[in-house]
């Protein structure tokens, strides 16, 4: 078994996008900007805007974090979300999930200018990795895992892929994203029968399901490519993903560890996005 090491994979290309991004600034380019707007005080929210915003600074991006308590209202986020589209500084820009309950987080995400959405969350961007017409903004999680699976030279073309879950920032785009490369896509969620009877199909298996330990050494094809993107906090406040990593790591040929595999992955792909958005204004 090989552990894929997402962290080291991160700081490659986080040092890779830096370099571009001094080269930019010496060229008299303008610097990458990225917004965030976050509401309200959620833990998890604040963690991850904050990793960021530091990510922003390791890469020399200029970031701005727009933050509102949880009573602003939809209408006051939405003329927030026009400005930032209308904002020539701004590259791109994230409201960062979930928001409360009064505000229609659908409506915010479509009033996203598509060429700013960088998270890769708006219908229209899903609608392309649907068609497979182009894969710019390929939403961050999903755009990590390729760079995973492409790290390690992956062959595609005819191989079966079996993704365990169905969200729309997982599991739907990165089914989508195997299935133009050439695999042999299954997608599986909490209906499906007989599961094991899937996944041990899998010559890929990517797990995005949210439930600790859950896919054990028995349902994986001995040599699989296995992919956790499962992020659980276990009562003694550990990390620890959807796979048992222990099991699963003595049958596949390949995995991810958590933490240290698809995590770190995320970030850094939100940032090569908002490179590829501030590159795209350039060239206006
Ligand atoms: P969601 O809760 O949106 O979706 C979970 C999916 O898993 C659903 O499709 C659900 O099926 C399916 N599922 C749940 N239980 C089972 C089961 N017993 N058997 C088969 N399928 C099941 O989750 P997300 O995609 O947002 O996240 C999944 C995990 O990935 C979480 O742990 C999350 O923290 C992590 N994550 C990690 C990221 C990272 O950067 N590393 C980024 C995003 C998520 P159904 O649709 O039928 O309900």
């Amino acid at each position: 078994m090989e552990l894929i090491d997402g962290k080291k994979i991160s700081s490659d290309i986080k040092k890779e996008i830096a370099a571009e991004v001094a080269e930019m600034i010496a060229a008299g380019k303008k610097q990458p900007h990225l917004a965030a707007v976050l509401v309200g005080h959620d833990g998890g929210s604040e963690t991850y805007v904050a990793a960021k915003v530091k990510a922003c600074e390791e890469c020399g991006f200029k970031s701005t974090l727009i933050r509102f308590e949880d009573d602003v209202t939809e209408e006051e986020l939405l003329a927030t979300v026009d400005k930032l589209n209308n904002d020539a500084d701004i590259d791109g820009f994230i409201v960062q999930l979930p928001l409360p309950k009064h505000i229609s987080e659908q409506k915010v995400i479509e009033a996203i200018d598509y060429r700013k959405d960088v998270d890769g969350f708006h219908p229209l961007t899903l609608g392309k990795l649907f068609i497979g017409e182009h894969e710019t903004f390929i939403s961050c999680t999903p755009k990590g895992i390729m760079t995973i699976l492409d790290s390690i030279k992956t062959d595609y073309v005819g191989k079966h892929a079996v993704i365990v879950g169905r969200s729309r920032i997982v599991g739907k785009p990165i089914s989508q994203i195997l299935l133009k490369r050439g695999a042999t896509v299954t997608i599986c969620h909490s209906r499906t029968k007989d599961l094991k009877a899937q996944t041990l199909k899998a010559d890929i298996l990517v797990v995005a399901i949210g439930k600790a330990d859950f896919v054990t050494a028995d349902m994986v094809k001995p040599g699989a490519v296995v992919i956790d993107v499962g992020m659980n906090r276990k009562a003694d406040g550990k990390l620890t993903g959807d796979v048992d990593y222990a099991g699963v790591s003595e049958v596949a040929g390949y995995i991810t560890p958590v933490p240290g595999g698809v995590g770190p992955m995320t970030i850094t792909m939100l940032l090569k996005n908002t490179l590829t958005a501030a590159k795209e204004q350039h060239a206006k």
